[in-house]
């Protein structure tokens, strides 16, 4: 007979590997599947200064490392493989990775969420090419160069600051004449000097082929467009939750989030739990990430003792 876990993770962040921490020293048998890019967004950022215990800070992946060596330490399994389905129509759910079946009688939903892409073309292929969703993973690359960063929110106006550290130039290209970044953050890009905005425009086209060399930027509120010569583009315009494997299967919020009870990780399917960024467009933060991997072990745990 194949096994039935207690509780099988999807997705290896911050949310799961701290529920996996916690259902795993709760003597839960479980399987974390934590696909081919293990991690989470974490892996792409160098510092982080604010996840509490680290007073000098300490590097996104070697956070991961170590919360995933805690989670293993107390007999979390893992599979460094993508999930391709799920069925959640039975009280015993099924997992699909690779052509494999794995049931379990709970299941987490911590897959995270990715950059949104501008949808311009040739955008994906020119990645790496001077084009990045990351300003503290790649801002380094362009020490006294001119980078482009598209959005009008703290994310856009945080990574604006940051690449200040290095670009000669940073323009920000918003798509209205106003900002959603929060006053101080709008505050402190307004007054750093080398920073120029660029209200009403979008970037409809990309220039360069084994490089970027500059965008084409289309105004929003009349027909002109106009050359910006870049050697960056960073794009900033928020996140979108990976919840493909999911659709169709559960509720959904207005912004097309796993739709949990508020302040919970209970899902509209009993014994499915969601926590993490796949359910939080608000805080998106590795520690709200974690605090709520740990409820869903809590629920998870309270679950099965109920239903056995
Ligand atoms: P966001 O607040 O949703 O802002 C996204 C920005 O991108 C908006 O300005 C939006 O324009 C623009 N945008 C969206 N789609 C676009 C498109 N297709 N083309 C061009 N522009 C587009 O996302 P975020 O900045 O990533 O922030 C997410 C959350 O994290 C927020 O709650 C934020 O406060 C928080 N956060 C906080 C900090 C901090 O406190 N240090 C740092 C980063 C993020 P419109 O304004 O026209 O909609």
């Amino acid at each position: 007979m194949s096994t039935i876990y207690d509780v099988v993770i999807i997705g290896g962040g911050p949310a799961g590997l701290t529920a996996a921490i916690y259902a795993a020293r709760g003597n839960l048998s479980l399987l974390v599947v934590e696909g081919y890019f293990p991690g989470g967004q974490l892996m792409y950022t160098t510092d982080v200064e604010n996840f509490p215990g680290f007073p000098e800070g300490i590097m996104g992946p070697d956070l991961m490392m170590r919360m995933r060596q805690q989670a293993e330490r107390f007999g979390a399994t893992f599979l460094t493989k993508d999930v391709d389905k799920v069925d959640f129509s039975e009280v015993i759910k099924k997992i699909y990775v690779d052509g494999e079946e794995l049931k379990a009688k709970t299941v987490i939903i911590s897959t995270g969420a990715k950059a949104r892409m501008l949808g311009v073309e040739r955008e994906e292929e020119m990645i790496g090419k001077g084009v990045s969703t990351c300003a503290t993973c790649d801002g380094a690359f362009f020490r006294e160069k001119q980078v482009g960063i598209v959005g009008g929110g703290d994310s856009a106006m945080e990574e604006a600051i940051f690449l200040t550290r290095f670009a000669k130039e940073v323009h920000v290209i918003h798509r209205r004449d106003s900002l959603r970044a929060s006053k101080i953050m709008q505050d402190k890009a307004m007054a750093n000097e080398k920073i120029t905005f660029h209200w009403n425009r979008e970037v409809t086209e990309l220039q360069g082929e084994s490089k970027l060399t500059g965008v084409t930027m289309s105004s929003t509120v009349n027909e002109s467009t106009e050359h910006l010569e870049l050697d960056g583009l960073f794009i900033a315009i928020g996140h979108v939750p990976n919840t493909k494997i999911v659709e169709g299967l559960m509720d959904f919020d207005d912004l097309k989030y796993i739709q949990t009870t508020r302040g919970t990780p209970v899902t509209n399917v009993e014994g499915v739990f969601a926590c993490g960024d796949v359910q939080d467009h608000r805080y998106r933060q590795a520690i709200t990430a974690a605090g709520s991997g740990c409820q869903a072990a809590l629920e998870a745990e309270k679950y099965l003792e109920h239903v056995g």
